[in-house]
Formats: structure tokens, sequence, C-alpha cells
């Protein structure tokens, strides 16, 4: 096939690489992997159901991104949901977020969050400034929560959710997401005066039908289906020279903006300075197993998502998206999304475990009632802020933009964000390159 040329390449039709092409005004050229857009903002669909990457809520704080997706798509496209989220633990439910809602649980645990709490409390008071805050995430936990709420919630639960130990990581990640009730509300959530909406999540948008692959589709048809090249996987590129390969076909471009993992998207790279081959080694991203179910008839519990701190129970999380709009399942059919703890095992192995804890939840009267089991995994799911992420991504960032490349989104920029980070780093992105950098 012919050689190509492009103003400005694309790697990647994600929403950061999408958001990039809608705000870029010159010529650019987006070549994605795989047969859709989206990214992880995709969905697919499977008689009747349809199933996003496990949730995909909105959540818009950007002005000028939501009036940008009210304008695409309309602000009836989309339902405004109050969230209902809750943990399940001991047995019983208790409100989301846990460390101010511990009623309910076994006398001994509210106890221990209780106490220990006030211990945290009293602690906090010797400490000037954020300067002062523990580095690694359990014990910011224990600083911020104290003992109990640690050991019956954040802790196991991390664990869980990053598949590696709060120990191993920094508490850098967690600041806008992780809501630090005061000791009062820690109280009085123990007490059963529940706090509600509470956290940077505390109601979100989503699609009346069709999924959030709607949105990424209305940014597609904004930027123009004839700028996207889907099926064209970048398998290196010569930074000197200025070309992609695509298998034994080259796209020359004058700039080029990366979307894929940074991991990835470094190997490809011609001669990569050795400097660089080792902080790419450095990068680490916990991959996740989920399942996707289908399930005849309703289900028992009205929750968005449940989060399963227990190490007992491979899933960490169970969510549903008909519960948020019933049209992602057949009339008289529900849906749920299960992300496993349990790496190591292949899904399909857990499937009897985890249609127990279905049970145990409440979600389901009956195992005959579950349709479908589909095992999938998200490679790369969630960035590992270790010790070293912070320098490592710096430098890294810094030598690609002595090459005059940005590495953009959730994973060419190696972090943990939002869809709507997504689409403000494309935004960004744009404005500096129409700013002169890099
Ligand atoms: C489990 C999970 C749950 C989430 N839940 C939410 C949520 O509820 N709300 C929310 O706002 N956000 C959520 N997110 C975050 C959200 O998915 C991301 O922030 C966002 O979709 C990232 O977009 P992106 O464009 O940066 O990356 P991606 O979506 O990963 O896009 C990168 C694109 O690059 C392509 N690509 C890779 N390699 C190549 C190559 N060599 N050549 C060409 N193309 C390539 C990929 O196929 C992909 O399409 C969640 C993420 C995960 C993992």
């Amino acid at each position: 096939m012919a050689n190509e040329t492009t103003e400005t390449l694309i790697i990647g039709a994600g929403l950061a690489g999408l958001s990039f092409a809608l705000h870029h005004p010159g010529e650019a050229l987006i070549v994605e992997a795989t047969d859709h857009v989206g990214g992880k903002a995709m969905s697919e669909r499977f008689d009747g159901y349809t199933f996003d990457v496990t949730g995909h809520w909105l959540h818009l704080r950007d002005a000028g991104m939501k009036a940008l997706i009210f304008r695409l798509l309309g602000e009836d496209h989309f339902h405004r949901i109050e969230r209902i989220s809750r943990i399940w633990s001991h047995g019983v439910y208790t409100q989301y977020p846990f460390q101010s809602n511990v009623f309910g649980l076994p006398p001994a645990v509210v106890h221990a969050c209780v106490m220990g709490a006030i211990e945290a409390d009293r602690r906090k008071g010797d400490v000037r400034g954020a300067a002062d805050e523990p580095e690694n995430f359990a014990d910011w936990i224990r600083f911020f929560f104290g003992e109990g709420i640690a050991e019956h919630f954040m802790v196991p639960y991390n664990a869980k959710l990053w598949g590696v130990s709060a120990e191993e990581i920094t508490s850098r990640w967690c600041q806008r997401f992780v809501p630090k009730p005061k000791l009062d509300d820690i109280v009085a959530g123990a007490v059963g005066l529940n706090a509600s909406g509470v956290g940077y999540n505390a109601s979100f948008l989503y699609p009346k039908h069709g999924g959030i692959q709607t949105l990424s589709d209305a940014l597609a048809d904004e930027v123009g289906r004839d700028r996207i090249r889907l099926n064209t996987r970048v398998t290196g590129i010569d930074l000197d020279r200025r070309v992609a390969f695509i298998g034994d076909r080259t796209i020359a471009f004058k700039h080029l903006v990366n979307t894929a993992p940074l991991p990835d998207f470094l190997k490809g790279i011609n001669g990569l300075p050795a400097e660089m081959a080792a902080a790419r080694g450095r990068l680490r991203a916990t991959e996740t197993p989920y399942l996707n179910v289908g399930i005849e008839g309703p289900l028992g519990q009205p929750d968005h998502w449940i989060y399963v701190p227990e190490r007992a129970w491979p899933m960490y999380r169970v969510g549903s998206f008909s519960n948020a709009v019933p049209a992602m399942a057949p009339p008289g059919h529900s849906s749920l999304y299960v992300e496993l703890a349990d790496r190591a095992t292949p899904a399909e192995a857990l499937v009897p475990r985890v249609i127990e804890g279905l049970v145990a939840m409440g979600l389901i009267d009956d195992p005959r009632r579950v349709r479908f089991v589909h095992p999938r995994r998200i490679p790369h799911a969630y960035v590992v802020y270790d010790f070293a992420w912070h320098d490592t991504t710096a430098a890294i960032h810094a030598w690609l933009a002595s090459q005059r490349v940005q590495s953009i989104g959730r994973y060419g920029e190696w972090k943990y964000s939002s869809m709507e980070d997504a689409m403000i780093d494309g935004r960004e992105a744009a404005a500096r390159l129409a700013g002169g950098s890099p």
C-alpha cells in the first residue's frame, strides 16, 4: 500500500485522541488499532444487552466539555442519575463511602472504626501541612481514617482494586477521588445519621440508550470519519525521519500525538535511548479481568455499583448497567458487570464462586437466573502509582517533549483519570500545539 503524509498523526481513537482531533484546527489523521472508536469508552452488544467496559459513568466538571457533549448529543440524550452505591461486607450493606457510613456493621467493627478515627484525629493535630502527610498509601489511609476503617475497608479494598498492596503505592493518586470526612461525620455515620451525596461521583450522566459508545461515536462523527483510520496499528516509529510504521507501510508526520499505553508506545520507538528503555521498564499497571453477566428477571438490589472489600470473595466491585438505565438489557432482564481482584486464576474458574456471591449479596435468588457470563480483560487498566512513578513519568515526558511528541490521555500520560479528563487532555494538547509547543 502507498505511503502517506499527514501534518499531525494521532495514535488512538479513544476519547483523548478524538478530542485532540476535534480541537485541533489543522490537518490531522487518527490511526486506531481496533475496529472501533472510543478505546475504553466503548460498548459491546449481545442478544439485546449493551455492556460498557465495566461501569463508564459520566462525571462532568468542566463547563466547556459539558457544553461540547450537550451540543453534539443533546442534553436529552442523557439520564441524570443520583448514585446508588453501597458496600457489602460482613454479610450486610452499608452506604458509600464506607468511612462515613459504618452504621449497620457488627458492633465490634463499628467500635473499631470509630475508635480508630478518634485516635487518628488526635494524631493529626500534630501535623502541619500536606508535606507532613504520609507518602505510602497504607499509612495515608491509617493517618486520615484510623486503624478500623483501614482494616475493614480501605486497605483490603484497595489491594483488590490495584492488585498490589497499599504499602507499595503513593497517596498521590487519591487526593481527588477519596472522600475525607471529618471526625464528626464519621461518628454521625456510625450512629445512622448518614451523610449523602459525598464524593466526586454523587451523581452522573448516562446515555438513555446505546451505552457510552454513543459519546465516542458522536465525537468521531464531529471529527469526520474520513480522518479516522480503523484497524490500523502503529508498529514502530522513527522520530528522526518523522515516520510511523503500519506494518510495512509508513505515514510521515510533522507532529505526533500518542494516546496508546506509554510502555507500548516507547517500545515501538527506533533507537530508544537506554535511559528511556530503563524508565519504560519501571512503568507498572495492573490488568482488570471482569465478567459481563446477563440475568433473567429483575435484580434484588437497586445499586449502580457495590464494593466488595472482603478478601474471601474474588470480586472487588459488582455493578449494574440496567439498574442505571433499563434499556441496557432486554425487557424483563437485567445486567451486571463483575470486576475481579483475582488476576491469576482464569476468570472461567471463578464463575461458580462469583455466582455464589451474587446470591449471598441478594442480587439474584437463584443461580439458574444467570443467562450467560462472558469473561473479558482490560490490559493496563490501572496505572500503579508506586514510588518510582513520579520521577519516571516526568523524565519520559520531558524526553518526549524534546522529540516534539505529546503523549496524552490516561494511558499515554500514564495516570489515573476519567473520561472527561481524557477529553480535556486532548483539548489542552491541541492548545499547546497551536501555541507553538512542542
Ligand atoms: C475499569 C475502568 C473503569 C472506568 N470507569 C470510568 C467511569 O466510570 N467514568 C469515567 O469517567 N472514566 C472511567 N474510566 C476511565 C476512562 O475509561 C479513561 O479515562 C478514558 O476512556 C481514557 O481514554 P484515552 O483516550 O486516554 O485512552 P484509551 O481509551 O485507552 O484509548 C487509546 C486508544 O489507542 C488505541 N491504540 C493502542 N495502541 C495502538 C497502536 N499501536 N496503534 C493505534 N492505536 C492504538 C487503543 O485501541 C485505544 O482505542 C474507567 C477506566 C477503567 C479501566
